[in-house]
Formats: structure tokens, C-alpha cells, sequence
């Protein structure tokens, strides 16, 4: 346990926090404007150009790294904080694999409220400052604990609310994640296509909730039915076994190392876009890392494992499109920025340390298993 949080859950607080505290969250929200958390969304859409002319297909990615939280749980984080209708005094409590632990406390913080947050012990140092930056009150959780045991973060973090007074906001089940993305996320990159007149072939990006990957399938399937949906998925998530056979069982030995993704269960986030998600593209931690690094020296793009792999994943993805003579533009998601890893990835020792000694920023061979 890092902190304790028996002031927090006192209820109202005292100081300067507590004059916006008369008004519930979603009557804040009503009020806001030009503000911190009006600038979440409508992020940049990046033509990869150098990787693109690389492997012979184009590659775009979302830049939800320039979120103000730094990453594509900004939009999720909003959407949970305005449905759980927050009180005065009462705590956002939420288990989180990092990003969304950032996005909620930036936004409770803009809004006069108060997170308590609990996660793996193995998310980034970096991350950690962050939502303590923001105010958060932060609870590291043994790797060691299964989802079903008591102290696993996000069991922990449903305990906690119950027990002292907070409110959980439950992303994995919480359909607003999903919502975020398919009247957000999805809606803008359709838009953005179209401004730059360039056809969709396909999207392609991993699952942690899968909030991101159903709300953007979705949207996109409905409004253009004959773009290709690709699950990216890492090392030990049993998603793609659940895909492709209906049970889900892990094909690798041990886990990614890449931050916020990989699924061995179906969220109820997933399965509001299952039926949109028509591919599956395995991406190995190696490629994810190499792919950051070289994005970072060479397109001047600094984003974490997750978004590398998301990457490497679309240009598979693009180029199985391509060899059956299919639109082959493919667009990712560029989920969190390279600042967060800079003790992780971005630092060789580390990569030394966790099974990518020799990683190096060059473009991977892509021959990977589709
Ligand atoms: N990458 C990172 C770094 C994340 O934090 C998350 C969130 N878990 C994801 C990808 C996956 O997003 P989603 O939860 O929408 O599936």
C-alpha cells in the first residue's frame, strides 16, 4: 500500500476544493468550456510516412497520445466520471492498469474531486507520479493475484469503494468506455478520412477493456460495412484463441510487457463490438518495442508498446489486405506517449533486464502469424 486514505473518504473536504463542490459532475460538466477536459478528443490524425513507404502500404495513426492526459483513456475517463454522477465529497475509485487511472484524475481534479486508485505493481513509476501529480491517492497490487482473487486491483478497488464510501466507475463494464469511442474516436476518424479523401481499408488496434477497438469497429462498420476490423493482439492474451475458436486460452508463455493490454476474458466493453471484429494479427513484444523505437527516431513519433505493437499490427494487417487486393490503408490507434516508459522501454537496462536484450530501433521483418 502506498498511501493511506482515511482523510479521503471523510466525505466533504475542506480547503479549496470544496467551493465546486455544491454541483454533482455531470452539472459541472454542463458548465464547462475551454477548459482542460473540453480538449479531450479530436486528436490529430498521422499519415505514417516513412514506415508506410517502408512496407509498401499506408499507415495511419490517431494520435491519442496528444490527449491532456496523454492517452486514449482521457475519452473513457470523461464518459465514466459524467455517468457515475458524482456527489459532493464522494471518491472516484476505479482499478486501472494506469492510463485511465491518469485520464480520471485529471478530470476529477478539473472538476473538484477526488480518486483513489488501485493497479499493478509493474505499471510505469512515471505513470504513478502522474495521477499522484493530479491529487490521486494511488494502491499498488501484487502482479502475483489472479482477476478473481481479493487482491487483485480491480477486486481491491470495488472493496474499497463499497466498504469506505467511494464510487466505482468499473471501465471493464461500464458501457460509457465503449461510448466514448463509438460517438467519439470512431465518428472523427471517418470524418478525418474523408477530409483527407483517402479510402479506409481497414482499423487495427489492440484490447485491454476493448472499449476502444468495439467502439471504433462498431462505428465504422455501420457506416462502411466493407472496412476490415483487426484485433491486434499480444503476447498471452487469449483473445485471439477466443476469436478464432470461442474459448479463450492464452498461445504464449507468460504475458505482454506492454502496458493496458491483453484480455484473457471477454469484457462486456469487447463484446459490444465483437461481431464488428473480423481479423486477428498476433504482434510479439519484440516487434512492439523495436517498431516505438524507431517511430520515435524516425518519424518523430514517441509513443508507448502498446501503440508500437498497434503499429507493427496494422502494417500486417495492410499487407494481408493488399495481397488479396483489398484497399489496403490501415489505420491504428497511437493509445499513450513515450514519456511514460522512459523508465520501461525507452531505457535500455530495462530492455536488457525484460526479455528484449537486442532490441534495437529498426523495422521489424514482418512475417507474423495472421
Ligand atoms: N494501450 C494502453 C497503453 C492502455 O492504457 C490501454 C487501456 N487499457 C489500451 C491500450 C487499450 O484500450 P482499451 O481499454 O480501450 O481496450
Amino acid at each position: 500500500r502506498t498511501s493511506t486514505a482515511t482523510d479521503l473518504f471523510k466525505g466533504k473536504r475542506q480547503g479549496h476544493r470544496s467551493s465546486a463542490l455544491t454541483l454533482t459532475a455531470s452539472e459541472l460538466l454542463k458548465k464547462t468550456s475551454h477548459t482542460i477536459i473540453d480538449n479531450i478528443g479530436n486528436t490529430p490524425l498521422i499519415h505514417l510516412k516513412k514506415l508506410s513507404a517502408h512496407y509498401g502500404v499506408e499507415i495511419y495513426g490517431k494520435a491519442e497520445y496528444l490527449n491532456p492526459g496523454g492517452s486514449v483513456k482521457d475519452r473513457a475517463a470523461l464518459n465514466l466520471i459524467k455517468s457515475a454522477n458524482l456527489e459532493s465529497g464522494q471518491v472516484v475509485t476505479e482499478g486501472t492498469g494506469g492510463n485511465t487511472g491518469v485520464g480520471l484524475s485529471m478530470v476529477a481534479s478539473a472538476l473538484g474531486f477526488r480518486c483513489y486508485l488501485c493497479m499493478p505493481d509493474n505499471v510505469s513509476v512515471e505513470k504513478q507520479l502522474t495521477m499522484k501529480s493530479y491529487g490521486a491517492e494511488i494502491e499498488l497490487c501484487s502482479t502475483k493475484f489472479g482477476k478473481e482473487d481479493d487482491g487483485h486491483y480491480t477486486s481491491r478497488a470495488e472493496k474499497v469503494a463499497r466498504e469506505r464510501g467511494g464510487v466505482y466507475v468499473n471501465q471493464f463494464l461500464n458501457e460509457e468506455n465503449f461510448k466514448a469511442h463509438y460517438e467519439g474516436t470512431g465518428v472523427e476518424l471517418l470524418e478525418q478520412f474523408e477530409e483527407i479523401e483517402v479510402e479506409l481499408g481497414g482499423f487495427a488496434c489492440g484490447a485491454g477493456t476493448g472499449g476502444t477497438i468495439a467502439g471504433v469497429g462498431r462505428r465504422l462498420k455501420e457506416v462502411q460495412e466493407e472496412v476490415g476490423v483487426c484485433l491486434v493482439d499480444f503476447k498471452g492474451s487469449g483473445l485471439r484463441s477466443y476469436l478464432t475458436t470461442g474459448k479463450f486460452k492464452s498461445e504464449d508463455e507468460g504475458s505482454t510487457s506492454a502496458e493496458g493490454v491483453g484480455i484473457s476474458r471477454l469484457t462486456k466493453n469487447f463484446e459490444k463490438g465483437r461481431e464488428s471484429v473480423d481479423g486477428v494479427v498476433k504482434v510479439t513484444d519484440e516487434e512492439a518495442v523495436a517498431t516505438a523505437l524507431w517511430l520515435a527516431q524516425n518519424e518523430g513519433v514517441w509513443i508507448g508498446p502498446s501503440a508500437g505493437g498497434n503499429v507493427i499490427g496494422a502494417v500486417k494487417y495492410a499487407l494481408y489486405l493488399k495481397a488479396r487486393g483489398r484497399e489496403s490503408n490501415v489505420c491504428t490507434i497511437l493509445c499513450d506517449g513515450g514519456a511514460s516508459y522512459m523508465s520501461k522501454m525507452y531505457n535500455k537496462e530495462w530492455r536488457d533486464k525484460n526479455g528484449l536484450e537486442g532490441v534495437e530501433a529498426k523495422l521489424p521483418k514482418v512475417c507474423g502469424r495472421f
